[in-house]
């Protein structure tokens, strides 16, 4: 059955890891137009193909020290060019018509900021005319255009919410996030084996993991969705008869488990401003000249200072930020009259989050005693309502979610430990 003017519209997104080859590429093709056959107005969003936006990034950081702004765009927003076009090939090649659209023909508009643009607004007439004539359309994720025309992307990850603001925007019935894992697990399945698929999850603590780096969902993407009440599931490419992970609006109040989720996020850097004058104004010069650069700050923690009188100021930012982050300190520096930064790289942030653990006291301790029993030393800690981080040394960071893990979903060990004791002949 072909969709009509009046049929409903699904918005797909897939992966890089979805179109990572030409066998990728006619699986996710036979995907989309099984869709259009059940009879849905079918929009798909596609990713770059495999590691490819890596590689994109590789390349800027060989040809100069600090990539950014309108060219880094011009480049990272070429990788999607290809997949849209690929997956297009793939489509008319079954004999069926698809049309594949970059941001501009979209019409994805952003902010004039760069790398890490929002969107502002999307003018679907093309996408509607193209969808109305029996096509179905495939659009670049991760890029939109700006006030000057020029190309904008929005931040690593960032077709997930391409994706969802189509959605939005087309009033599409429901948004598909399809990719290499059967849905939102309690942890990485890459760096926990026994992690644990979960089958609801509220925008809320989605928002939240994703924001402390679970890579499964972009958080802007679950931000809009729970925004615009938008259906959005995440699902695997490669198993259609899981239905996946749903975000749901409620949170439910009698959880067993006090945390739903655990993530690891390896792109932080600390900073610390060394011996600050204990006055009034300090904190605000320098978070304020921070956020005048866009630099969004995360984890803060003020401490006695070695000199009497000063205090010591430590904060993390995204490690994509941490040139100009420094770049702004050295001028802070000297306008405050601080004694000296210093700067670590080599750090992880360890989150665990969960809507059960409100009012439930001692989770802290627990994530505390996990790490205490992996023999991890905690640098920083920041607690939210619903969220708890610590840092912790870089080559730390996965023991630290494995230990955690263990401790908060005991269940999804056992038969682990009864295998370690058969090998070891108990
Ligand atoms: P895609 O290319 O489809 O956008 P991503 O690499 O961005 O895929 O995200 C999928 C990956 O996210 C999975 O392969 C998985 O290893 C990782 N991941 C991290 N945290 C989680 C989690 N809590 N649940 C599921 N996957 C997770
Ligand atoms: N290709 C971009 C990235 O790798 C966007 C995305 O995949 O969501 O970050
Ligand atoms: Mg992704």
């Amino acid at each position: 059955m072909s969709p009509n003017s009046d049929s409903p519209i699904i918005v797909q997104k897939f992966g890089g890891s979805s179109v990572a080859d030409a066998e990728k590429i006619k699986n996710v093709a036979r995907i989309i137009v099984n869709t259009y056959d059940k009879g849905y107005r079918t929009v798909a969003v596609i990713s770059a193909m495999g590691d490819s936006t890596d590689d994109l990034v590789a390349l800027a950081g060989n040809l100069c020290r600090n990539p950014g702004g309108r060219e880094y765009d011009a480049l990272l927003a070429t990788g999607e060019m290809v997949s849209v076009a690929a997956v297009a090939l793939a489509i008319n090649e079954m004999g069926y018509k698809a049309v594949s659209m970059n941001g501009q023909q979209a019409g994805i508009h952003t902010e004039d900021l760069h790398n890490r643009a929002r969107i502002l607004e999307i003018k679907t007439e093309n996408l509607i005319n193209h969808l109305n004539d029996g096509y179905i359309v495939l659009v670049t994720g991760f890029q939109g255009i700006n006030s000057k025309g020029d190309f904008t992307t929005l931040g690593r990850g960032g077709s997930d919410t391409s994706a969802v603001a189509l959605t939005g925007a087309l009033n599409a019935e429901r948004c598909d996030i399809y990719t290499d894992v059967r849905g939102v697990y309690s942890t990485d399945p890459r760096v926990v084996p026994q992690a644990i698929k979960i089958d609801q999850i509220s925008y809320i603590e989605m928002m939240e993991l994703a924001r402390v780096g679970a890579q499964v969902l972009h958080p802007r993407a679950v931000e809009l969705a729970r925004q615009g009440n938008i259906k959005l599931c995440k699902r695997s490419t490669f198993d259609l008869e899981d239905p996946g992970t749903m975000m749901i609006g409620e949170v439910t109040a009698d959880r067993n488990n006090a945390v739903t989720g655990i993530a690891c996020d390896n792109s932080q850097a600390r900073f610390a401003v060394e011996g600050c004058p204990d006055r009034p104004g300090i904190a605000a010069e320098i978070f304020g000249s921070l956020a005048n650069e866009n630099i969004s700050v995360d984890m803060i923690i003020q401490s006695l200072g070695r000199k009497e009188g000063t205090n010591d100021i430590a904060f993390t930012v995204g490690s994509t930020d941490a040139y100009d982050a420094m770049r702004v300190l050295e001028a802070v520096k000297d306008k405050i009259g601080a004694e000296s930064i210093t700067s670590d790289v080599e750090i992880s942030k360890v989150s665990i989050v969960g809507a059960g653990m409100i009012d439930r006291p001692g989770i802290a301790a627990d994530m505390f005693e996990a790490l205490a029993e992996e023999g991890i030393n905690i640098k920083m800690i920041s607690t939210s309502e619903i969220k708890i981080s610590c840092l912790v040394e870089k080559d730390q960071g996965h023991d630290a979610v494995r230990g955690i893990h263990k401790k908060f979903f005991p269940h999804a060990h056992a038969t682990e430990d009864v295998l370690v004791n058969e090998k070891v002949g108990y």
